[in-house]
């Protein structure tokens, strides 16, 4: 059974760029029957706070990304201090001693002398009282992890096989100067014991697998199998982390978009399958296909967000409408039906119950046009044929056609430009409001 996990950390918002981890592991999972973790990566100390950790959990929720198990990495601080030990234990981990201003200096004259700026092991070479002339000036160790310095390799589960170097890489620090772990550690730690299978991540974390990969070995953990994918863009190509602030979950809420539409185009983009409307989280699960992503950048477009958001939101049935509004009366059924092809978020709904039910400032642009409609309204009750009887006998009396029309009428009966199908409305706010309304009153 797969186990997955979304590790985000508490230090913002989560928006489109970083959800995307959570989506694509949350179907993952689904599809496959397996397991979904929610794992707080708050190790970070000052960064991290707890209400950013909140509304995580309130945004996953929204989304309908519900997970099977919960950890805070705050709370296994001896789970990682016990991995500690057992790296020192197998002579993996080094104290270091440098400051960043050392470490930028050492990396500037290797990029000077042409070669690339991999860490130069000193921390390796230091005798025992070198260490301790370094603790009497008060430096603290920072401690880094010996890497084997031989070829790595994986089996990507989206970008393919993938061959790193280790000789090419830095000795990763694990431990910070305060003691504290840092991500490549408490990460690993945590995806060994947690038995995480699969690490499905953004590519920004691609560097960070080679290292991962041989920490996992030395715990005595089997690695997992890697997936890293291509990090969204906006339709410009520019990273759509820039305009994080604008895309955050809690934004596009905000604007009525419909969490399904989300899940929806974030199980297409960057794959090689159309985007598609799945009706329910669990749909787009079924179709779910990893091996489908691919390398090549993932386009973020906000239009077309928004136009499966409405196409979800145009395909509610009557009654599933009733439900979300808690609202059951006939009439509201009636009103979802005339209105609904018309809608860009659900939200809008209400509006257009109010505008029909309770009395609105008409919009008179010609009152004589409308007083001399409101007595030509037809005979009777009216219902989705009196709107072409009512606009064909105008016509023939006034000449107009067009917008000359039709506008001033729907002005003066909705107070809007524009909106659902006149002959839908027309019956539903009825003779004595119409009449009212096109004659200028409040009504
Ligand atoms: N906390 C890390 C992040 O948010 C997790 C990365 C990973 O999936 O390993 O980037």
């Amino acid at each position: 059974m797969p186990r997955v996990r979304f590790a985000p950390s508490p230090t913002g918002q989560l928006h489109l760029g970083n959800i995307k981890a959570a989506v694509i592991n949350w179907l993952f999972a689904r599809h496959h029957g397996g397991d979904f973790m929610l794992r707080i990566d708050d190790t970070d100390g000052g960064r991290s706070e707890t209400a950013y950790e909140e509304d995580i959990l309130r945004d996953l929720k929204w989304l309908g990304l519900r997970w099977d198990r919960f950890a805070r990495q705050s709370e296994r601080t001896e789970r990682y201090a016990a991995a500690v030990e057992a790296l020192k234990g197998q002579g993996r981990l080094y104290a270091c001693y440098e400051t960043q201003e050392e470490l930028e200096r050492k990396r500037g004259l290797q990029r000077a002398a042409g070669r690339p700026p991999v860490y130069d092991r000193a921390g390796l070479r230091l005798t025992d009282e070198q260490r301790a002339a370094l603790e009497a000036e008060g430096r603290r160790p920072h401690w880094r992890f010996l890497l084997t310095q031989e070829r790595v390799v994986w089996d990507d589960l989206v970008r393919g096989r993938q061959e790193v170097d280790a000789a090419s890489l830095s000795d990763p620090v694990l431990i910070r100067e305060d003691g504290r772990p840092l991500y490549t550690l408490s990460s690993t730690v945590d995806d060994g014991e947690f038995g995480i299978t699969h690490v499905i991540r953004g590519e920004d974390h691609v560097a960070n697998t080679a290292a991962q990969i041989q920490i996992f070995e030395t715990l005595g953990h089997e690695a997992p199998a890697f997936g890293h994918f291509a990090l969204l863009v906006d339709t410009d190509g520019a990273p759509l982390s820039k305009r994080a602030g604008s895309l955050t979950v809690a934004a596009l809420r905000e604007a009525g978009i419909e969490p399904v539409a989300i899940v929806s185009l974030l199980a297409r983009l960057g794959t090689s399958k159309p985007v598609e409307l799945f009706r329910s989280n669990g749909a787009a699960a079924e179709a779910f296909d990893l091996s489908a992503f691919g390398r090549a950048a993932a386009r973020f477009d906000m239009a077309e967000l928004q136009r499966l958001s409405a196409q979800f939101v145009h395909g509610l049935e009557p009654d599933e409408a009733a439900r979300r509004l808690g609202d059951h009366r006939p009439a509201v059924l009636a009103i979802w039906e005339a209105v609904r092809g018309n809608l860009n978020s659900f939200d809008d709904f209400q509006g257009w119950i109010d505008r029909v039910e309770e009395a609105i400032v008409p919009t008179i642009e010609e009152p004589d046009y409308c007083a001399d409609a409101a007595g030509l309204l037809p005979e009777g009750e009216l219902d989705e044929t009196s709107w072409k009887t009512w606009t064909d006998v105008l016509k023939a009396e006034t000449g107009r056609e067009g917008k000359a029309l039709f506008l001033p009428l729907r002005l003066a009966l909705t107070g809007r430009e524009h909106g659902p199908e006149m002959q839908k409305l027309l019956p539903l706010i009825g003779r004595d409001r119409a009449v009212r309304r096109l004659r200028g009153e409040t009504a």
